[in-house]
């Protein structure tokens, strides 16, 4: 039951205040409207009383991680009424890692219910696929595709969000649960409440350390190395061969694949945007690699311009011996290339009972299914209809979120199956 309810409340009065039926608790011969702020300063959630049933329509939910995950669930439960803030411990704003997503159909249905966009309008449209051989020869085949940029999305999601509730730079560092809320601890000394949190904090996730100690991410044995570059730098063969297409080459242990996507800044831009995976199982090698020269040590990505010139030096050397000359002429142009370490990630269990993980923070599936977006997409658009607070009492919601987990944990554990099938088949993460 929530927090007012363990008040000494004398009577209760209902009056109607815009569509939703704000009562007016007597606290010790004071009324005190709900959905307002108590003398404690403490922001109450809005209830009232149907066919004698305590419901609440307006929750108070922190989500914590303001990249996409925490953006598209912050947004599809704003439409529910209820009061979100999201706490993104980055200062300002989040720049793509490069890389482009394949538009699934989860974030289409997505822009379309919130009347955010089309998909026509954020991607660029691909109509073949084609595989290089070894031999140089080249398989082709007619695969209509829509590809967008996470910038392009995250842009997107960000201008939909109103900004007085989006928090930068704060890092959330702990919660305690007190008897009927939360209480989040920043790293800059603060604090808030709230009635349900929600960790959108990623693959590191400081809110799953909490909740699920025993599960952290494992490395799959190879590596994704990345870049982009704008249409107007690639040179006129380059641009030819590749405008288009996605295309693909698979070689021993590694395996390369490209596609244009839309520009960082410019809508009227594109860019080509390159994945090359390459296993590498050692591990010492795989930390030296993530190290930079003043001795930075970073786990899941190593960012742009972060990467020694000589090991770029000693990436292109590679590129030489084991690719097709288009993609070798490729990565020789690439202005800014990194590298990022590839992780499997899958929890049991997604509620505990006022705290929830999605996106990043549960599962990871591999990039080759390209689902990583989408799936954030139906964990916000599934925990929204879940959060749907019209005739559900508190105790109704929590079941309704352990039927949500059950669908979610399906999602998450097909998809991450389904990617380590894929690098499986892709000879990636073992030699042989
Ligand atoms: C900057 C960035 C760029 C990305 N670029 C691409 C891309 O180009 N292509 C692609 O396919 N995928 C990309 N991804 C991954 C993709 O966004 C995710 O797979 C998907 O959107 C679901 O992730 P998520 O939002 O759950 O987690 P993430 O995208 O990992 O976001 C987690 C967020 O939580 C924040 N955070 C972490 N810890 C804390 C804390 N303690 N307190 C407060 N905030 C915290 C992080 O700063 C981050 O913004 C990117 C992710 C990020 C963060």
């Amino acid at each position: 039951m929530h927090k007012q309810l363990n008040m000494p409340v004398k009577s209760i009065k209902l009056r109607a205040y815009k569509n939703c039926y704000h009562s007016a608790i007597n606290i010790n011969n004071k009324f005190h409207s709900t959905g307002k702020t108590f003398p404690n300063g403490k922001f109450a959630s809005c209830f009232y009383f149907k066919k004698g049933r305590i419901l609440m329509n307006s929750l108070k939910i922190a989500i914590i991680g303001g990249s996409l995950g925490g953006l598209l669930t912050g947004i599809a439960l704003r439409e529910k009424g209820h009061k979100v803030d999201i706490y993104e411990r980055s200062a300002g704003i989040l720049e793509d890692r490069g890389a482009g997503l394949v538009i699934q159909p989860d974030v289409e249905k997505f822009l379309g219910e919130h009347n955010l966009a089309t998909i026509q309008e954020i991607s660029v449209p691909l109509s073949h696929r084609q595989f290089i051989k070894g031999n140089g020869n080249i398989d082709k085949m007619a695969m209509p595709q829509l590809m967008t940029s996470w910038n392009r999305l995250y842009r997107i999601l960000m201008d939909a969000f109103p900004s007085e509730y989006y928090h930068s730079a704060k890092r959330v560092v702990d919660f305690i649960e007190n008897q009927n809320e939360l209480a989040i601890n920043f790293q800059d000394g603060t604090q808030v409440n709230a009635d349900y949190v929600i960790a959108a904090d990623g693959i590191g996730s400081v809110i799953r350390n909490k909740v699920l100690s025993t599960v952290s991410p494992t490395y799959a044995g190879y590596v994704a190395w990345r870049g982009t570059v704008n249409i107007e730098e690639l040179p006129k063969d380059i641009l030819n061969f590749f405008f288009d297409k996605f295309s693909f080459y698979q070689g021993l242990n590694n395996q390369i694949l490209s596609y244009f996507i839309p520009n960082k800044h410019s809508d009227d831009s594109i860019r080509l945007n390159w994945v090359w995976y390459e296993t590498i199982l050692n591990k010492d090698e795989l930390n030296q690699l993530m190290t930079t020269d003043d001795g930075r040590n970073y786990q899941f990505m190593l960012p742009p311009n972060q990467l020694p010139e000589s090991v770029i030096h000693d990436q292109k050397q590679k590129a030489k011996k084991r690719l097709p000359v288009p993609f070798v002429n490729l990565i020789n142009i690439t202005k800014a290339p990194f590298v990022q370490p590839i992780y499997d990630l899958e929890v049991p269990q997604m509620v505990f009972d006022k705290v929830i993980l999605l996106g990043d923070s549960s599962f990871v599936p591999r990039p080759h299914t390209a689902s990583g977006v989408s799936k954030a997409a139906y964990n916000a658009m599934q925990l929204a209809a879940t959060f749907d607070m019209e005739n559900q009492t508190i105790e109704e919601l929590q079941g309704k979120l352990k039927e949500w987990e059950v669908d979610q944990l399906r999602l998450g554990k097909y998809l991450t199956k389904m990617g380590k099938q894929l690098g499986d088949r892709s000879a990636l993460g073992y030699r042989h």
